[in-house]
């Protein structure tokens, strides 16, 4: 029974605080269910990313971004020397050595021996390991485009590198490949085409693809 209307208003009151209290503690609930939800949506669906590169498609990726800084029209070739540890240590493309410009010295494949290319340019597997970060290569690897000639070979041995990773093997048979294959064989380098299910990546300089 009504006694008064201030015991009417505080009986709504203490009605809409219960009202309240109930919405807020099935809210609470919701949210729990939300939050346990979500969990086991993160269990299920946000697996790790399956088509992320191997290290081997890394390094040889390396060697070929390297080769884009090359000057040489006619052959652009980048290596990469990784450690034990999959560190990078050393990176190199077919370029001039330092101090010898760019401009000046020739780049064509034919003519006088000294008006061509040949004599001038120091090769990507020579320069990655001159231009390493200053540590000891024995056992490293090194990634190159394209198999590595004679003389690089020779530097490749001498430096402790124990496998060569190549991409391109398009002069095998010729002398030069044969006598590399013919040291490496003897002096026990292994090497290796690189083994990669892509045929091409591509990177993107848009900010908005970050
Ligand atoms: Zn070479």
């Amino acid at each position: 029974m009504i006694k008064s209307l201030n015991d009417c208003k505080l009986g709504l009151c203490k009605s809409v605080a219960v009202s309240l209290n109930e919405r807020l503690l099935t809210l609470k609930e919701n949210f729990r269910v939300l939050e346990k939800n979500y969990f086991y949506y993160e269990l299920i669906v946000m697996q790790k990313r399956t088509d992320y590169i191997t290290w081997d498609e890394y390094f040889m990726g390396i060697a070929l971004l390297s080769a884009k800084r090359s000057k040489d029209p006619n052959t652009q070739v980048g290596a990469c020397i990784v450690n034990g540890q999959n560190k990078i240590v050393g990176t190199g493309y077919n370029g001039l050595p330092l101090g010898c410009s760019d401009d000046e010295f020739p780049w064509s494949k034919q003519g006088d021996f000294l008006d061509t290319k040949y004599p001038y340019v120091c090769h990507a597997e020579l320069n990655a390991i001159l231009n390493n970060i200053g540590m000891d290569l024995k056992g490293c690897r090194i990634y190159t485009a394209l198999f590595p000639c004679n003389e690089c070979t020779k530097a490749i041995i001498q430096s402790g590198i124990k496998e060569v990773v190549y991409l391109s093997d398009k002069y095998n048979g010729s002398d030069t490949s044969i006598a590399s294959k013919k040291m490496l064989d003897t002096a026990g380098v292994s090497y290796r085409k690189v083994i990669s299910g892509i045929q091409q990546l591509q990177l993107s300089f848009d900010e908005t693809d970050v």
